[in-house]
C-alpha cells in the first residue's frame, strides 16, 4: 500500500488525481491522507469525487471514504476495462481534469474506449477543453495511441452544462524525444464569450493585439449561444511544427478585460521568446505519459511546483525519476529515467 501526503508539493489536486491513474496503470493501492492539504478548503471537492468515481467506473476498483469534504481515501486498483462510459461532474468542475484521471489507463486497456463528459469545459485552474484538444493530445497521439476530442457544448463556471467526447484507441505509448518545437506556423486568438457584453472581448482582443503585435486578423471573437453563458474565456495559441501551445485567460467578475488580456498576452510572450517545447501546463501533464512510456525527454519553461510534485509522484508508483536540467539557454530539460 502506497502512502502519500496529499498537503505534500503543490498539495492540491493533481496528488489525487495522478495518484489514481497510476494506481490503476501500476496495480499497486494508495492511502491518500490531507488530501488537497494546501488548499483553501482542503479535501476532496465534487470535481474531485467524480474523477475517482470515474476511476472505479473504468475498473474493478474499490475506494474507501470517498465523499465531499473528505481528506482521506484508500484506493483499491481492479483491472481496467475498455468501454463507453459517461461521466458528469454534478457542478460546472472540470470535465478535462476527470480525464486527465481516466484517459492514461484507458491507453493500456484492452480496447477502444469511448467516453462522455458532461460538466465544465473551460474552467479557471484546468485546461479548458481547447488545450486538450490542440496541445496534449496531439502529443499523445504521436507516442503511439489514438485519441480524438470532440466538444459538443460549451460549460463555463458557475452554470457548467458542458459536454465533450473523446474516443480512445490503445497502443504502446512509445519514447519521444521532444527537445525542438521547430518553426512557428501561424498564431491565432479567440476571445470567447456567452451572455455578456460584446464589448468586453473586444477589448480583450484590443489589449493583447497591442502585447503581441499579431497582425489584425489573427485575433478574433467568437460569440457562443447565450444559454451556454455566462463565461468569457481568451484563447491564444502559438501553431509550431512540433507542438501547440494555448495560453489563457479566464474571465471572471471583477478582473477587468484588459488586465486577463495583458497577462495572458504577456505569458504567451514569454513561451514565444523561449526556446522550450512545453509551456509550464503541458510540462506537468506529460510526465505521466512520458514516465508510462518509460523514458523519453522534452524541454521546457521553468518547471512549476506542479510539475515538480507530479514527479514525485510519479516515482512513487513507478520507480521512475525526472530529472529536470537547467541549459545555458534558460530551458529546462526534463528527462525521465529509472
Ligand atoms: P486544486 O488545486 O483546487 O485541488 P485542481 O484539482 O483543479 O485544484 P490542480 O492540482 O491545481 O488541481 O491541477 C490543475 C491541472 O490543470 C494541472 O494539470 C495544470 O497543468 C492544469 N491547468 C491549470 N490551468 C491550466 C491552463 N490555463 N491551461 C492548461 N492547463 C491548465
Amino acid at each position: 500500500m502506497i502512502k502519500i501526503n496529499g498537503s505534500e508539493g503543490e498539495g492540491g489536486g493533481q496528488v489525487l488525481r495522478t495518484s489514481a491513474s497510476l494506481s490503476l496503470v501500476t496495480g499497486q493501492s494508495f492511502q491518500i491522507t490531507d488530501i488537497r492539504g494546501k488548499r483553501e478548503k482542503p479535501g476532496m471537492m465534487r470535481q474531485h469525487v467524480t474523477s475517482i468515481e470515474a476511476a472505479c467506473a473504468i475498473s474493478e476498483s474499490t475506494c474507501e471514504g470517498l465523499d465531499i469534504g473528505t481528506s482521506e481515501i484508500t484506493f483499491r486498483p481492479g483491472a481496467v476495462k475498455a468501454g463507453n462510459y459517461n461521466f458528469a461532474v454534478g457542478t460546472a468542475g472540470s470535465t478535462n481534469l476527470v480525464l486527465q484521471t481516466v484517459l492514461p489507463p484507458l491507453l493500456f486497456a484492452d480496447g477502444p474506449s469511448h467516453i462522455t463528459l458532461e460538466g465544465g469545459t473551460h474552467n479557471m485552474m484546468a485546461p479548458p477543453y481547447d488545450f486538450i484538444e490542440r496541445s496534449f493530445l496531439p502529443i499523445i497521439n504521436r507516442m503511439g495511441p489514438t485519441v480524438s476530442a470532440r466538444l459538443v457544448r460549451h460549460g463555463f463556471y458557475p452554470r457548467g452544462g458542458g459536454k465533450i467526447e473523446i474516443d480512445i484507441t490503445p497502443s504502446p505509448l512509445t519514447r519521444i524525444e521532444s527537445l525542438d518545437r521547430g518553426a512557428l506556423r501561424s498564431v491565432k486568438g479567440t476571445a470567447m464569450f456567452a451572455g455578456l457584453p460584446f464589448e468586453i472581448a473586444e477589448r480583450e482582443v484590443k489589449a493583447a493585439r497591442k502585447v503581441l503585435g499579431w497582425d489584425e486578423d489573427a485575433i478574433g471573437v467568437r460569440e457562443l449561444p447565450e444559454d451556454q453563458g455566462p463565461g468569457n474565456i481568451l484563447l491564444l495559441e502559438a501553431e509550431y511544427d512540433q507542438v501547440t501551445e494555448i495560453v489563457s485567460g479566464f474571465g471572471k467578475l471583477g478582473l477587468k478585460a484588459e488586465r486577463l488580456a495583458k497577462t495572458a498576452a504577456n505569458r504567451m510572450k514569454g513561451y514565444m521568446e523561449s526556446e522550450a517545447f512545453a509551456g509550464p501546463y503541458l510540462a506537468d501533464q506529460l510526465l505521466v505519459p512520458f514516465a508510462l512510456a518509460g523514458g523519453g525527454s522534452f524541454t521546457t519553461v521553468k518547471p512549476s511546483q506542479h510539475a515538480r510534485t507530479g514527479a514525485d509522484i510519479i516515482e512513487r508508483f513507478t520507480g521512475r525519476k525526472f530529472e529536470f536540467d537547467q541549459q545555458e539557454s534558460g530551458v529546462f530539460v526534463v528527462r525521465s529515467s529509472t
